[in-house]
């Protein structure tokens, strides 16, 4: 019989991870939370919609009764995550998503595990959070514990008038305030661990952010410092050994003058390892699958440069040359992730024209340059 793997979400991660899975001989079906969207893993396996309150049991059933179920996001309820940890195992555990899903906890996670964040202090309140910025300094960045991504719930505070201006905004929310960091780059690794322990790494990756969403990542890091390179990979192996982690986690960090900070995580595969698709012999997505059936995991090197160009708001493949492209069959909407596109090659200068070409066809309008680090 052929492993069923339950994934709860039904969005691009879905899907890459079903595809790959496929070439696995794996059978996949999938939980849909709420009115979620589910055009993304259409025809890939079972979708079952979870309403308010599931019966876990009628909904395991529904599935399929999968040998291993994992998320392909991280707001997911946990009540659910621990529900269903009663017909099969759940991974990554209800408790390392619990931890990433608040970011203070997060934050207070990652030091006790001896890895350096930007310096941050916990708010509540209106007062709470100017005391903060007062300890800290200017630029500050106001995030909300819960429900941030893509740089929602998120502000960069850069002067006291702008506070007073998005006081109104914030509230009580529960916050963490954090310092800016002077970074140089904004780097991430994909890690993964499989349930009996076997570990490995993926080769860091240099990440371009505009307005909050990631553009462009490539692998390998370019001019690397190799012993900031090791560190950053010893935390993440901390990490996935200290949580007794199960699956691909995603650390994105801060290179800064006096070291590599670890900003947040993501239990889940991530989108600045989508280049391995294609770029690594054993992609991200298959990684994940095989760590959450404990099979062996699959060589995760990469033996030429790659780069990753995320098609914001685009759906239609472009004329560059390149290496592979991944349309995700969501409703296009200006600035969301409709697919990506991979370019590999050899001499890391020439990839980094071709990126920049390909962004000069997506982007006409847009002035962004490639290497904030530049
Ligand atoms: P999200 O969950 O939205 O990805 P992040 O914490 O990763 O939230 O922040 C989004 C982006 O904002 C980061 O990629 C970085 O460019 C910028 N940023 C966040 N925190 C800081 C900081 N402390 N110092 C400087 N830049 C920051
Ligand atoms: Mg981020």
């Amino acid at each position: 019989m052929n492993h069923r793997v339950g994934i709860i979400g039904c969005g691009q991660l879905a899907r890459m991870m079903a595809q790959e899975g496929q070439a696995l001989g794996l059978e996949f079906a999938f939980i849909a939370l709420g009115k979620e969207n589910v055009t993304c893993v259409k025809g890939l396996g079972e979708i079952v919609r979870a309403g308010e309150a599931p019966d876990p049991a009628a909904l395991y059933q529904a599935l399929g009764s999968p040998e291993v179920i994992t998320t392909e996001r991280e707001d997911v309820p946990l009540d659910l995550l621990r529900a269903l940890e009663d017909f099969c195992p759940v991974y990554p555990r209800p408790d390392a998503v619990a931890k990433t899903q608040h970011r203070l906890r997060e934050k207070l996670s990652l030091l006790e595990s001896g890895i350096p964040v930007a310096p941050f202090l916990p708010a509540g309140d209106a007062h709470e959070i100017s005391r903060a910025i007062r300890y800290l300094g200017y630029p500050a960045f106001i995030k909300a514990c819960e429900s941030g991504y893509d740089g929602k719930n998120q502000w960069r505070i850069d002067s006291p008038a702008q506070l007073e201006k998005i006081r109104g905004e914030i509230g009580n929310l529960p916050c963490v305030v954090e310092k800016g960091v002077p970074f140089t780059r904004e780097v991430s690794i994909i890690g993964v661990r499989s349930a009996s322990g076997e570990t490995r790494t993926y080769a860091m990756a240099e990440n371009l952010h505009v307005n909050g969403t990631l553009l462009v990542s490539r692998a390998p890091v370019p001019q690397r410092d190799d012993e900031q390179l090791d560190t950053a990979h010893r935390y993440l192996e901390t990490l996935l050994r200290d949580w007794d982690y199960v699956g691909v986690l995603a650390m994105e960090c801060f290179v800064t003058a006096s070291g590599v900070l670890v900003n947040e995580l993501a239990p889940r595969v991530h989108n600045s390892g989508h280049w391995s698709l294609g770029g690594a012999a054993t992609s991200q997505f298959a990684n994940h699958l095989r760590a959450i059936l404990d099979m062996p995991l699959g060589d995760t090197h990469c033996d030429r440069p790659a780069a990753m160009v995320n098609m914001l708001g685009i759906d239609t493949a472009p004329e560059t040359p390149n290496e592979g492209v991944w349309v995700y069959g969501k409703s296009p909407r200006p600035g969301r992730k409709l697919g990506h596109v991979l370019l590999l090659d050899e001499v890391s200068a020439r990839l980094d024209r071709r990126v920049e070409q390909l962004l000069a066809e997506l982007y006409p309008e847009r002035q962004t340059r490639l290497a904030a680090s530049a």
